[in-house]
């Protein structure tokens, strides 16, 4: 089973994760069809003005399709009997405002994932009402479920701790019997506006790592020992129980992400064995060869070295990372995780800050595993050569990219899916 098969007729390999998947035509197509005659779409790298103008509008229709799905009359009721009838009204669709404007509206208040509309309270209050989007670029249809349910049963436990976090309401998914015609969560609005890390003077960094200082200690208090992601209890609403990941690189099909798992060395494991079988199947399919050979490396060369999957959960967050020396392939911390490190020690927790300025090798391993394979030669390059460093124990000296990946070959040179891979490479060029 597969994520997706692609959209030619007649075609037997599944669409290829990531670049198979049209915002422009709306279709999915496999490593053979996405880049022929047979998708006729203007592309990023061919005519980048045609493509995200086409892009932009193809964008607005599918968010205007799923606010057309909405029934505002089912919707209002539902929140008014959430708040024990107090009327509400939604801006958004003021009977005033055009489609177009509310397209706009929705667009501001848009994640990568989901939209949010306010609800206004005739007492003052105002919740927010979470949609998400179905345009094709996301997972399909019940995969999304899965990612919904799980956003919500995430809510859910962190409401128990005392991490700031809008309180879910009310939910209910896109069924037959949901009056409101779309998956939506009502959840309370929380003030403030959006952090820019790169706006941010060094006191307000100073501000905001104290208060995530204060709410890595605050989880730590609620161990969870499984591997994977929160998802609903079947029986109790309020329960929440840990199921497979509902990352979308990690679905193995729609029906079912990996795991869970309960050592973070079987999760690792199994999401390797899981992108192997995935180039062997065509389904992931940027820089096979160089990808394949990366993620082999790892099952074969590199002994697993112990550790929990707290080294990593108490890592340094992305934002504070050397964007550009992470790319450049430079290990180094940058000054922001080490004053994050300071207030650790300043928390007389020594073995936190530890894990702030050991975390690297393990962002860098994930960062490889979690978000889709390099489709960048020298991004990957770069890559994969500082994880390389950080796991060797030899850092000046390690071969060249080139040199590693001649010896790659050679070692794996009786592997029938890299014989394959290379043999599709050579019918490409
Ligand atoms: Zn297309
Ligand atoms: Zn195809």
């Amino acid at each position: 089973m597969v994520l997706r098969e692609c959209d030619r007729d007649g075609c037997c390999y599944p669409a290829a994760r990531g670049f198979g998947s049209c915002m422009l035509c709306s279709k999915h197509w496999c490593f053979k069809h996405a880049e022929f005659e047979d998708h006729q779409c203007p592309s990023e790298e061919s005519d980048p003005d045609v493509y995200f103008a086409a892009y932009t509008v193809a964008k607005k229709s599918h968010l205007s399709a799923l606010l057309d799905k909405i029934n505002i009359e089912a919707l209002r009721p539902v929140a008014s009997d959430a708040r024990n009838g107090v009327k509400c009204w939604i801006p958004a669709f003021d009977a005033n405002n055009d489609p177009a404007f509310r397209v706009d509206l929705a667009s501001e208040q848009s994640g990568g994932q989901n939209c949010h509309l306010d609800i206004e309270f005739e007492d003052g209050v105002v919740w927010i009402v979470l949609l998400s989007f179905e345009d094709p670029l996301l997972p399909p249809a019940s995969a999304q479920r899965h990612i919904f349910l799980s956003e919500v049963a995430t809510l859910k436990f962190l409401a128990q701790t005392s991490v700031p976090i809008p309180r879910v309401h009310s939910y209910q998914l896109e069924y037959p019997d949901n009056p409101v015609g779309t998956s939506y969560v009502l959840m309370s609005k929380l003030e403030g506006s959006p952090l820019d890390w790169n706006e941010a003077s060094p006191q307000q960094r100073i501000k905001v790592m104290e208060q995530l200082a204060d709410i890595f200690l605050e989880l730590e208090k609620y161990p969870i020992w499984l591997m994977g992601s929160p998802i609903p209890s079947d029986f109790l609403d309020n329960e929440i129980k840990v199921g497979g990941f509902v990352r979308e690189p990690w679905f193995e099909t729609p029906e079912r992400g990996l795991g869970h798992f309960s050592t973070l060395e079987a999760a690792y494991i199994a999401i390797i064995n899981w992108h192997l079988q995935a180039f062997d199947g065509r389904e992931i399919a940027k820089l096979p060869v160089d990808n394949y050979l990366s993620f082999k490396w790892r099952v074969i060369d590199w002994e697993f070295a112990s550790f929990e999957a707290k080294d990593l959960a108490f890592s340094s967050p992305c934002m504070m990372w050397p964007v550009e020396d992470f790319y450049d392939g430079k290990p180094n911390l940058s000054d922001d995780e080490i004053e994050f490190a300071w207030i650790f020690n300043g928390r007389d927790r020594l073995d936190l800050a530890g894990l702030v300025l050991e975390g690297r090798k393990w962002q860098r391993y994930l960062f490889f595993l979690g978000g889709g394979v390099p489709s960048d030669k020298t991004e990957l390059e770069a890559l994969f050569q500082c994880l390389r460093k950080c796991f060797g124990d030899d850092d000046d000296n390690i071969s060249s990219y080139e040199e590693w990946k001649e010896a790659a070959l050679k070692l794996y040179r009786d592997d029938a899916i890299l014989d394959s891979l290379i043999r599709d490479e050579r019918a490409k060029a």
